[in-house]
């Protein structure tokens, strides 16, 4: 069967929301006149939204569950989707009803007018707390001004991409995801599109602050060197401020000046350049840990339960 449309929803203990997305999803797929699938990824939920969404799947040809066999995170369902999308178009929203489906049709239209990729800009925020608001909004704006690529701020998952893209990201292998930044890494004609994005239906968050931090890093070790420069930066910095101070320090010593004696000079200098140099480590561990996953070749979900045909 030809399917224009597929929507992916990544799915993590949100059962009291599943009901309701699928049928605000019809009602506005519905309306399009063309052919759709729903691919709900369960991302190993626990509060039996497995469940619920083999139930809903029952008998119901347009929704397609992906059953993973744990919890690998967000972004990672995502790239499922885009390996079980049949559709000419592939929309990825959130399972949380933030995203309004209705939006959907705003970028099909920029769709239908030749972009390949269309993203929904965050205009508002509903329901939110200043701290995830403030958070976010300088998440956007570092990765921006650090990486390599320019993506889009106040830009979240949700989009629409052509079946040319899905393809180029599917070849797209690496295991610490930013779909965000691989969908603008690839190029295309690219819009974006303003949207309000509503208060979660129900449930609570699946993203504190650690999972927060996980996506910054892989965001911006994903698609810029910056941090393993910026040692260089500061080395070339503070060999600079030595080379002019040392003759300076010499000849205060000669005439007698007591300005640096005592090891509290020292001290401050040891620990700080310390510090400095640790930091430095850590961050080369933090690439060269992603480099050894890279080299396992793990596969980068395992499902127990997927639709029959591809
Ligand atoms: N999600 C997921 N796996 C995870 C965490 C979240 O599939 O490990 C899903 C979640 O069910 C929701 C979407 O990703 O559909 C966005 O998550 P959430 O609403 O918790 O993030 P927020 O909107 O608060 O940033
Ligand atoms: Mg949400």
């Amino acid at each position: 069967m030809k399917i224009t449309y597929s929507i992916i929803a990544p799915i993590y203990n949100e059962i009291d929301n599943l009901s309701k997305l699928v049928r605000r999803v019809k009602e506005v797929m519905d309306s399009s006149d063309e052919s759709w699938e729903l691919i709900l990824v369960d991302d190993g939920s626990t509060d039996g939204s497995t469940e619920r969404i083999r139930e809903l799947a029952h008998g119901d040809k347009t929704i397609r569950p992906v059953i993973f066999a744990r919890n690998f995170g967000h972004q990672v369902a995502i790239t499922a989707g885009w390996d079980y999308a049949r559709g000419d178009a592939i929309i990825i929203i959130d399972g949380d009803l933030q995203d309004p489906p209705e939006t959907i049709l705003e970028l099909v239209k920029k769709w239908k007018e030749g972009y390949e990729v269309v993203y929904a800009v965050r205009a508002e925020r509903e329901g939110e707390s200043w701290f995830k608001k403030f958070t976010a909004a300088l998440f956007y704006r570092i990765v921006y001004s650090i990486t390599d690529v320019k993506i889009p701020v106040d830009t979240g998952d949700f989009r629409l991409m052509d079946r040319k893209v899905v393809d180029v990201l599917k070849q797209m292998k690496e295991r610490h995801r930013f779909p965000r930044g691989m969908s603008a890494w690839v190029g295309f004609r690219q819009i974006g599109v303003t949207y309000t994005r509503a208060a979660r239906v129900a449930g609570v968050t699946k993203y504190p602050f650690r999972k927060m931090l996980k996506l910054a890093l892989n965001a911006i070790t994903g698609f810029s060197y910056f941090p393993l420069q910026v040692a260089t930066y500061f080395g070339f910095f503070s060999a600079g401020v030595s080379i002019l101070a040392i003759p300076v320090v010499i000849y205060m010593r000669i005439m007698g000046s007591g300005a640096f004696f005592g090891q509290a000079t020292t001290l401050i200098a040891v620990l700080f350049l310390g510090g400095v140099q640790l930091i430095s480590l850590g961050i080369l561990g933090e690439y060269i840990g992603r480099l050894y996953d890279e080299a396992k070749g793990r596969p980068l979900y395992i499902v127990r339960e997927a639709p029959e045909e591809l």
